[in-house]
């Protein structure tokens, strides 16, 4: 067991649903419909069942959702967008590839934007703000869409890591102007390619989601605004239809190996899950204050335990990210998190003596 615990046991998991899968990825095949096919309307269906949203939308990853959010609402070249410097790059990315500018704001201990030094970030040229529910924990959405309020701005929330987390009962994806999620497949709800999806709550925006994922095309080859071919396969719409049957029961276990890992490691920071949010853990991450990260992560690896770090450097020190002229010691949390965060392998299908072999010898490195 020692040399075989996976990060995120995938393949466990494929097994478990084998034969629903198997099935609907056939009823694909026998259909021919592999574009815009039947499986594609009723995973957008739901999707927005699930989350409560009245819109949802299949798209092709959760960059192509960020970036056809964006588009959506009109995002171009000079405005500003607030966001994170403590995320994957795509949330960024797609910012500075419209042109836009991302401006970036610290996180607080939740790792999240840190929503008391957002007002300070806004100038005249800010159109939206992207918060990132990092690690599978809702951002302070509340306090975000007060903010946006007051200053009319849009609110995106980046959502890729935390489809199926509640905040104050409301379901992430669905707590903000527009939600994206990425299906990618180790996020909490995976796909088994590139997938992802888009929320919200306004018919107009969401006719201009649908429209825009899809070049633009408002009827058979009329097209009323520049778009992209950001459409998600019926192949991945039929895997994801049998694999969110079973997600709440995935929660409840991601949930339950959460809590066994922070009942029992010591010596380690470990993530904190405010009464009002649920997590979907979409990463376990913890840091020591003690030891170095890299010489955990070599003890780990001796012992046959997978680590990850996600991430190690803060988008503003990025080389892609260095026209916008940011330096290190702009923002301290990020900068501090980034060099010491380490996460554990972590999904539903890890075994409690899998589980019980990681905690015990993380305990014994760390002691
Ligand atoms: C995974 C991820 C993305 C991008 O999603 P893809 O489906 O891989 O394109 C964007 N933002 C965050 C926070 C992510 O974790």
């Amino acid at each position: 067991m020692a040399h075989s615990i996976p990060f995120v046991n995938l393949q466990a998991q494929y097994q478990a649903y084998k034969n629903e899968i198997d099935s609907a990825l056939q009823s694909v095949l026998d259909s021919s419909s592999y574009i815009m096919g039947e499986s594609v309307r009723e995973l957008e269906v739901n999707l927005a069942n699930y989350c409560g949203a009245k819109y949802a939308r299949a798209i092709s990853s959760g960059t192509d959702a960020l970036l056809v959010a964006l588009m959506a609402l009109g995002i171009k070249s000079g405005d500003e967008v607030i966001t994170t410097p403590f995320t994957f790059i795509a949330t960024a990315e797609m910012i500075a590839l419209l042109g836009a500018k991302p401006v970036f704001v610290d996180i607080d201990e939740s790792y999240n934007i840190d929503p008391s030094k957002i007002e300070s970030a806004i100038t005249n040229k800010t159109k939206a703000i992207i918060p990132v529910s990092l690690y599978g924990l809702p951002c302070d959405m509340d306090r975000i869409n007060e903010i946006a309020s007051k200053y009319n701005l849009a609110v995106i929330e980046d959502a890729c890591q935390s489809f199926g987390a509640t905040y104050k009962g409301k379901k992430s994806c669905n707590l903000s102007t527009i939600g994206v999620t990425s299906f990618f497949p180790s996020k909490p709800l995976g796909c088994y390619g590139d997938g992802g999806a888009i929320f919200c709550n306004d018919s107009n925006l969401d006719s201009k989601i649908a429209s825009i994922l899809n070049h633009g095309q408002v009827g058979r080859y009329m097209h009323k605004m520049i778009g992209l071919n950001a459409r998600l396969d019926s192949i991945q719409c039929a895997i994801l239809n049998v694999k969110l049957r079973y997600f709440d029961k995935e929660i409840a276990k991601r949930v339950e190996i959460a809590r066994i890992y922070s009942q029992n490691l010591a010596n380690l920071v470990l993530p904190q899950v405010p009464d009002s949010k649920m997590s979907v853990f979409a990463q376990y991450s913890v840091y020591s204050t003690k030891l170095e990260r890299s010489q955990i992560l070599e003890s780990l690896q001796e012992k046959g335990i997978p680590t990850a770090v996600h991430y190690p450097l803060p988008l503003h020190l990025q080389g892609c990210m260095a026209y916008l002229g940011y330096k290190r010691g702009d923002f301290p949390m990020s900068e501090k998190i980034a060099d010491s965060i380490f996460s554990l392998p972590f999904s539903a299908f890890l075994s409690n003596d899998e589980q019980r072999y990681i905690i015990d010898n993380l305990n014994e490195i760390t002691k």
